[in-house]
């Protein structure tokens, strides 16, 4: 079984290390007789360049929740961490000091920016630092969306209130935690980007295509902008099942619901899915989650979608799977 999900940080994450679970619980696991694979694209589009080096947030949260080194309680950076780096250039007056980046977390970038700079594309690197994180061992391909430099940036009123300014989302997020209203979300350098090989046919070729509970607007809605994703997700044959990143119409973590108001989408796990509503066939929601309205089309369930712990969330993600199987060969969807 070919299964292709879309992942954002923390939400991705988590759910894909319930995914690998649950193949495993369900006899599909990297030693068994008929191994699942599982190719996850992910977003780019909070990359960020900080010290001369190139960060790139959310497919290192992947890397280290289903390699095993993600500190949990905060979802992102390492486990075991120490800032004796960031001090020291604190000490010189170095900026940014809001992003917080750990000794153990900087060997990443170094590793990843050397590595650009000798000419490797993203996906190379990636594969590179997978390697050292068992992503293969466990049947797991991370896919950059692209190798373009993308960065997602927010238009914020400028501070006298007059007119408006660009921030990187991550200046937003992290430094503002959001709080400013955001006008509108522009992904720079998006106009140029191409998917990163392998990504259109991951979801092309795909038995299964599962979105995780990321981020819908800065998370799924910047990999959705990839040029030719939008359509191969609306031609695939596979299945598309998502999972609302909402419990009771607000985000478990993070400022999604923020997101969502700049672009003028209420709050809702059923607005959420209106924003799949051309290549969705099935949809997890909140038992606690108000009625919707809902496409024809869409197969929606109610169950817990708190990812609490470790089982839990392969029960999530169990769900996610058995759902999209069930909905196996109902056809492509209906284009247009
Ligand atoms: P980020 O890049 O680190 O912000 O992570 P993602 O974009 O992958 O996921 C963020 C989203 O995950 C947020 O909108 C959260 O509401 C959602 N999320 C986090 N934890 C849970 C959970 O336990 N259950 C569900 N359903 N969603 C969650
Ligand atoms: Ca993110």
């Amino acid at each position: 079984m070919k299964i292709t999900a879309l992942a954002g940080g923390v939400g991705g994450a988590r759910f894909l290390r319930g995914l690998r679970d649950a193949l495993a619980a369900r006899g599909l696991g990297p030693m068994s007789a008929t191994p699942a694979t599982v190719t996850v694209i992910g977003n780019t589009g909070d990359d960020i360049t900080l010290f001369g080096l190139r960060v790139c947030p959310d497919l290192d949260t992947v890397l280290y929740t289903l390699g095993g080194g993600v500190n949990e309680e905060q979802g992102w950076g390492r486990a075991d961490e120490g800032h004796l780096l960031q001090g020291e250039l604190a000490a010189y007056g170095v900026e940014p000091q809001w992003f917080g980046l750990g000794d153990r977390d900087l060997g990443t970038h170094v590793a990843r920016s050397l590595w650009l700079g000798q000419g490797a594309s993203l996906s190379e690197v990636t594969a590179r630092l997978a390697a050292r994180w068992g992503l293969p061992e466990s049947g797991f391909t991370l896919r950059p969306m692209t190798d373009t430099p993308v960065e997602t940036h927010v238009v914020i009123p400028d501070d006298d209130g007059t007119g408006s300014r660009a921030v990187h989302f991550q200046e937003w997020w992290v430094r503002l935690r959001a709080a400013v209203a955001a006008q509108r979300f522009v992904v720079v350098g998006m106009d140029r980007a191409t998917p990163a090989p392998g990504v259109l046919e991951a979801i092309r070729t795909a038995d299964v295509v599962l979105l995780p509970p990321s981020n819908p607007v800065v998370s799924i809605g910047v990999i959705l902008g990839v040029p030719g994703v939008r359509d191969a997700l609306r031609g695939t044959p596979a299945p598309v099942v998502g999972v609302s990143p909402l419990v009771g119409g607000r985000p478990v973590r993070g400022h999604a619901d923020a997101c969502l108001r700049a672009i003028g989408v209420e709050s809702s796990s059923a607005a959420v899915a209106g924003l799949y509503a051309d290549f969705l066939d099935g949809w997890l929601v909140d038992s606690s989650d108000s009625d919707g309205s809902y496409a024809d089309r869409v197969a929606v369930q109610r169950r817990p979608l708190l990812m609490s712990s470790p089982p839990a969330t392969a029960e999530l993600a169990g769900a996610a799977l058995d759902l999209a199987l069930s909905l196996r060969g109902r056809g492509a969807r209906a284009v247009g």
